[in-house]
């Protein structure tokens, strides 16, 4: 026979467990709202058909992992040429500064 007052305990333990996971589970939905087409609202790049567009997390790890930068991070006039290196980063602001 179970004895009433630890099945009390159990039942509490159990409801506040579910919720807590239930906040977990609601927290990370949260932080994983991506707010693509806000992003891409105000994304310059001109790029045609990039499926990364407007997720900026992806676009800044793809252009990372080549040592690039993405496109809103240059100038309209040198954002069309594609050129997102380091390089010609530094050299776009060590001239318009
Ligand atoms: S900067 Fe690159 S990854 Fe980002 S939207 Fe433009 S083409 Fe796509």
């Amino acid at each position: 026979m179970t004895c009433p007052e630890k099945f009390w305990y159990m039942w509490i333990y159990e409801v506040k467990f579910a919720h807590f996971t239930t906040f977990l589970c609601a927290a990370s939905i949260q932080i994983m709202e991506c707010r693509k087409e806000e992003n891409a609202e105000n994304c310059n790049c001109t790029y045609p058909g990039c499926s990364r567009k407007g997720v900026c997390c992806e676009c800044l790890h793809y252009h990372w992992s080549m040592k690039q930068l993405p496109a809103c991070l240059f100038p309209p006039d040198v954002e069309k040429t594609y050129d997102r290196s380091i390089e010609r980063f530094i050299e776009v602001y060590r001239e318009r500064r």
